[in-house]
């Protein structure tokens, strides 16, 4: 079943005492990779427990059993489309969206009368996939909540969505689990190296999971590798070599983000968040940790436009261009 992770539990109690004061749409926010939807679920789970006043799913009740069964009737779960794929059997690089017609179709869910205890609940995860006509569409329905109807969005991004949908909700931060908590667990889903992997995910748990297992990590290591090597790293090689591997451009770029985060951060404060394995290395590059705070600003515009490069190539050429221009210039001392 949708157990609770065990760093949620103060969450779960928290919302639990204000149960009877709770709104019709709430917003849980936090990074990605930290269970929301997990908790979404159990939260919805709970609220079509049949079971009167119990603080966890019953397990047992015809409403638990249609939820586990994955078909109960007053449930919808709403998330962005598969990423779909072209006649090569190719992937599109296409952003994944929450597209109006499903939540036209949730209209129609909402406004229909309960099967069972009159209580309706849906899930819309990640919110902010919702793409403007879906968001409008959406509006609608929270604007006018038929009786009954319960939403619970989740957001990684809760500042994307549309400030009228953000007003209607009662936002609900969970909270990052503490390091020992996500450590043990990790180590009790079998990762070698928890600590570590935590911390190139930026402490989220989930996320550190499936860096874990990454078919990626080989890549990952090559292109930290030619970064630390700024004097032999040959851009137009690494470029073509990252295009063939067709990763996503965004999860490449946030590679490279997190190195220059790190750099500065080292340079600034000396601290170091996401890649402790390279220590020496960002050490040693952080006297440039000023001029790469321009450098982080190309890779924040490159982020945003990175579910659609027209060319994959052009991006990592220009980024690794400018990675060693920043790392040439002559820092600045402040004033
Ligand atoms: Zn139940």
């Amino acid at each position: 079943m949708n157990a609770l992770y065990p760093w949620q539990k103060k969450d779960w109690q928290a919302l639990l005492r204000e149960r009877e004061r709770l709104p019709h749409a709430l917003l849980l926010t936090g990074p990605a990779g930290i269970g929301k939807l997990r908790f979404a679920e159990r939260l919805a789970n709970l609220l079509l427990c049949e079971t009167p006043g119990s603080a966890e799913p019953c397990g047992e009740c015809e409403g638990c059993r249609w939820f586990a069964a994955g078909n109960h009737p007053d449930y919808r779960l709403l998330t962005p489309a598969e990423a779909e794929e072209d006649e090569d059997g190719k992937t599109k690089r296409k952003q994944p969206v929450i597209p109006v017609d499903a939540v036209r179709e949730l209209e129609d869910f909402v406004n229909l009368t309960s099967h069972r205890r009159g209580v309706r609940v849906t899930v819309v995860a990640p919110a902010e996939t919702m793409n403007v006509a879906a968001a409008n569409a959406f509006l609608k329905t929270l604007e006018e909540p038929p009786a009954g109807a319960v939403f619970i969005l989740v957001a990684h991004h809760w500042r994307r969505l549309l400030p009228t949908i953000r007003s209607r909700c009662r936002q609900f931060p969970l909270s990052l689990p503490d390091h020992h908590a996500a450590e043990s667990w990790l180590a009790a889903e079998g990762v070698v190296n928890p600590q570590l992997h935590l911390a190139h995910m930026g402490g989220a748990p989930l996320a550190a999971l499936e860096d874990a297992s990454a078919p990626w990590l080989a890549q990952r290591n090559e292109l930290l590798q030619h970064l630390a090597n700024p004097a032999a790293l040959d851009v137009i090689g690494i470029a073509q070599t990252l295009e063939k591997t067709r990763l996503d451009v965004a999860l490449v770029v946030d590679w490279l983000q997190k190195w220059g985060h790190d750099i500065v951060s080292l340079g600034l404060s000396g601290n170091i968040r996401y890649y402790p394995d390279w220590r020496d290395d960002l050490q040693r590059l952080s006297v440039r940790a000023v001029p790469l705070l321009e450098w982080q600003k190309t890779l924040l515009s490159a982020r945003k436009a990175a579910h659609h490069p027209l060319n994959p190539r052009l991006v990592y050429e220009s980024l690794l261009f400018a990675y060693l221009d920043a790392l040439r210039t002559r820092a600045v001392k402040p004033q």
